[in-house]
């Protein structure tokens, strides 16, 4: 029973219409990878997992840990680990089948080892950096390392992938990235070596270049609701209630260091969310919630647990709903990403656990 005010309302059935843009863009022989990562970019890890359950074929989080709490509750999809892991997480991530995306060459003995002490074959992608500056081998010892990888008895080169640096702002550096990856990718056909997956985009790269799309694509932000397609509509919706009303006189300040005042006597309204909840507190002075349709300012600094909104003289707003962000194209994740200076990625994956998740 969830009796908080501040709630995050999560669109199921909006969730699984952004996963068929995916579906339908890429088609169908090519596969369709979830990212569920920081709990499905604060979704919920366990909950979009379970609903993503047939409408994709492979599941991605960044840490060993997020890949064990999927599997425990019985979902038997792949799930790639994206991340680095620990050299001592290797027995786990054997044990709980995931599967990692190898940038070197240091564990091979160590993934060989408990590979044969599960009697398994464990599957590696062998990740490149063709651009990204962060994980992957550099493409001069790509190869190298695949026949490494491929000396051992129980391992197998299932894929090959990269990550582009700027799907979403610099098309041509990313066909420099594809460019640079199909050279790799023919070096290894040179030498017969053939992952059967081979993967680049991320939701933007998928919508923007369909040369990026391999045999799988990993898709996050895009089934959230967030990318440069009409049918993709925000899944997470933010909401809250005043829970005080009161007038304040002309001159009176409000919240921490004074840095609003009122210009004239001002009926304010209290909502209990603050940056514990994820509710930045760079939005200071800047964002703005809707009540009823219609848009009102945040007044000086966002607490911890709690904001301070400006409210209409007249009439009560006691218990009305506040809508913060979500699925309204003019108040979403994206506008208060712009107050806050930083991306929707941030502003969504922020939603504290304390946060109760209603899905409908
Ligand atoms: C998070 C992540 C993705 C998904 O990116 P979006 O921009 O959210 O679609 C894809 N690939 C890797 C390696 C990632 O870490």
């Amino acid at each position: 029973m969830d009796l908080r005010a501040t709630r995050a309302e999560i669109n199921i059935s909006q969730f699984k219409k952004n996963l068929t843009v995916f579906k339908n863009t890429i088609g169908k022989d090519k596969q369709l990878c979830l990212a569920v990562k920081g709990n499905a970019y604060g979704h919920g890890l366990i909950a979009m997992s379970y609903h993503a359950q047939g409408l994709v074929d492979v599941l991605a989080v960044a840490t060993v840990q997020e890949g064990v709490s999927i599997r425990e509750e019985g979902i038997t999809l792949p799930i790639f680990v994206l991340s680095s892991h620990l050299e001592k997480e290797i027995s786990i991530l054997c044990r709980y089948h995931l599967i990692p995306m190898v940038s070197h060459g240091a564990f091979l003995e160590q993934y060989q080892y408990w590979a044969s002490y599960y009697k398994m074959s464990l599957p590696l992608h062998l990740k490149v950096d063709t651009g990204m500056g962060r994980a992957g081998v550099m493409p001069t010892e790509a190869l190298a390392l695949a026949q490494k990888i491929n000396s051992y008895p129980n391992l197998s080169l299932e894929g090959l992938c990269t990550h582009f640096a700027t799907a979403d702002s610099d098309t041509a550096f990313t066909h420099k990235q594809i460019t640079l990856f199909n050279q790799i990718i023919q070096e290894f056909r040179e030498h017969e070596i053939n992952p059967p997956s081979i993967h680049a985009a991320n939701s933007a790269g998928v919508l923007s270049s369909s040369e990026s799309h391999f045999t799988l694509v990993r898709v996050g932000i895009g089934a959230y609701g967030y990318g440069d397609h009409p049918d993709l509509k925000p899944v997470m919706s933010l909401k809250s209630k005043i829970l005080l009303e009161k007038i304040i006189p002309q001159g009176h300040p409000v919240s921490y260091d004074c840095t609003w005042i009122a210009p004239k006597d001002t009926k304010i309204g209290i909502v209990p969310v603050g940056y514990a909840d994820g509710y930045f507190r760079a939005l200071s002075n800047k964002a703005k919630v809707m009540i009823d349709g219609v848009l009102y300012p945040v007044l000086g600094k966002i607490c911890m647990d709690q904001i301070v909104v400006a409210l209409p003289i007249d009439g009560s707003y006691l218990e009305k709903d506040v809508y913060l962000y979500g699925d309204r194209p003019d108040l979403n994740a994206e506008t208060l990403a712009e107050w806050a200076g930083t991306i929707s990625y941030e502003i969504i994956t922020a939603v504290s656990e304390r946060v109760p998740r209603i899905y409908y």
